[in-house]
């Protein structure tokens, strides 16, 4: 993974190519056709497995219609349980400890609400202003819920040049009135990827609990919750994952939390074995399963079982060390070809790769004309105002031609 393999003509990048052990997996994907495809950490592309699983529980649904709840091979009834067994894998965990249920902004409210638990002097929040405004929206609808105002109970964690956030900066604000920490693995914006090992022992070490929303980590960065003993985590299955649009989501409980009563309880969440048994006193699941609410969305979920064995099947390190290759990649041929006069672009991600998420942020004034121009040439990325292209090459799906091609592609706008 050296950079003396990177150079800038496109027979490097096919160069690059005949070296890639995941290059098979492209083809196990639908590719828009005539398109350069660069927005996997938005909504990940179709895989074919995917779309399989998707069919066969239609099937299921068109031929036996009530009976896939129970009365079939793999019983709709057991299938949040089943995907949640299968993405343990993908981030450290005991498959008791992860379930595929709800969307992200609902798993925080119902996370947030059970460990929120102001008391004494322990009454505030801790966040960051970088992270996805929804997370933010919802800790303030959860202080406001606890009667107290989020003015002074949400604490912000600044960031110093609106790009990156600094890990003591961070511990620093952990302070005798914290109780709890929410933050997002990567930034949606600048990619960068935070120490989440150092800041969950910071935060165990002044007795404050601590949750990650890894909605831009998981299926790109290998995470290991239970070695860093994270108390709990939510991401999405619609980016790296590629499971469709709205598809579940995921929750993370580590066990010595299972005892913990949910705060948003449902039928779902009732002891499996007896969640039939229609009791109005709520027995609740002695596992991540105890946190979901409703019927799981089981056309919803159903692309994820194809779209995560696929993950599986390419290996979760390997997929990181090929993102990795190709961010570097991307930033290498950023600084040799975009850096100057007249083109004038900036790298807004982290250059350590220890640091770097799954996706480059290129700055430029002209960032949104730019975004357009990429467009009309069906380069699909997107803008991040105000003056971000952010760009994802998968390691599943994209090439290091299309790489050069991109950065070819804007080149020529300005030439
Ligand atoms: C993508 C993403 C979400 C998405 O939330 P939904 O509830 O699925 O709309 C939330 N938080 C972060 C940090 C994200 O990256």
């Amino acid at each position: 993974m050296t950079i003396k393999n990177f150079g800038v003509t496109k027979e490097s990048a096919e160069k690059l190519e005949t070296e890639d052990d995941l290059a098979v997996f492209r083809d196990k994907f639908y590719i828009p056709e005539n398109t350069i495809y660069m927005n996997g950490n938005s909504l990940g592309l179709l895989p074919k497995k995917g779309e399989k699983t998707l069919l066969r529980v239609l099937e299921e649904w068109k031929t036996g219609g009530v009976q896939g709840w129970v009365n079939i091979e793999k019983p709709w009834f057991f299938f949040a349980e089943k995907l949640g067994e299968k993405a343990a894998f993908l981030v450290g965990a005991k498959s008791s400890e992860v379930i595929a249920t709800g969307t992200t902004t609902i798993n925080i409210h119902s996370l947030i609400s059970t460990f929120y638990e102001p008391e004494g002097k322990k009454t505030k929040i801790l966040a960051d202003v970088l992270n996805f405004p929804t997370d933010i929206y919802a800790l303030q609808s959860q202080v406001k819920l606890k009667g107290l105002n989020p003015e002074e109970h949400l604490v912000l964690v600044k960031s110093k040049d609106g790009r990156f956030l600094d890990e003591q900066t961070i511990v620093d604000a952990m302070t005798d009135e914290i109780a709890i920490i929410l933050l997002p693995s990567a930034l949606f914006r600048s990619g960068q990827l935070l120490d989440m090992k150092y800041l969950t022992e910071e935060a165990h070490k002044r007795g404050i609990l601590i949750g990650w929303d890894c909605s831009h980590s998981v299926g790109v960065v290998p995470h290991y919750f239970d070695e860093w003993g994270v108390d709990f985590a939510v991401w999405c299955s619609y980016k790296y994952l590629n499971a469709g649009p709205g598809a579940s989501a995921f929750l993370y409980i580590n066990e010595k939390h299972f005892t913990k009563e949910a705060a948003l309880s449902g039928w779902f969440g009732y002891v499996k074995e007896k969640q039939f048994e229609l009791n109005l006193h709520f027995e609740q699941a002695k596992n991540a399963g105890g946190w979901q609410i409703s019927s799981p969305s089981i056309l919803g979920s159903a692309a994820l079982e194809g779209a995560l064995d696929l993950i599986l099947e390419a290996g979760i390190d390997e997929i990181r060390e090929k993102s990795l290759k190709m961010t570097s990649y991307m930033i290498f041929l950023v600084d040799e070809l975009l850096s100057g006069e007249p083109y004038n672009f900036s790298i807004g991600t982290p250059r350590e790769k220890e640091r770097r998420g799954g996706h480059v942020a290129l700055e430029h004034k002209e960032a949104y004309k730019i975004h357009e121009e990429l467009l009309k040439k069906n380069v699909v990325h997107d803008f991040r105002p105000p003056n971000i292209v952010r760009i994802t090459p998968s390691a599943l799906y994209n090439t290091y031609t299309e790489i050069w091609e991109v950065i070819s592609i804007i080149k020529s706008l300005f030439d």
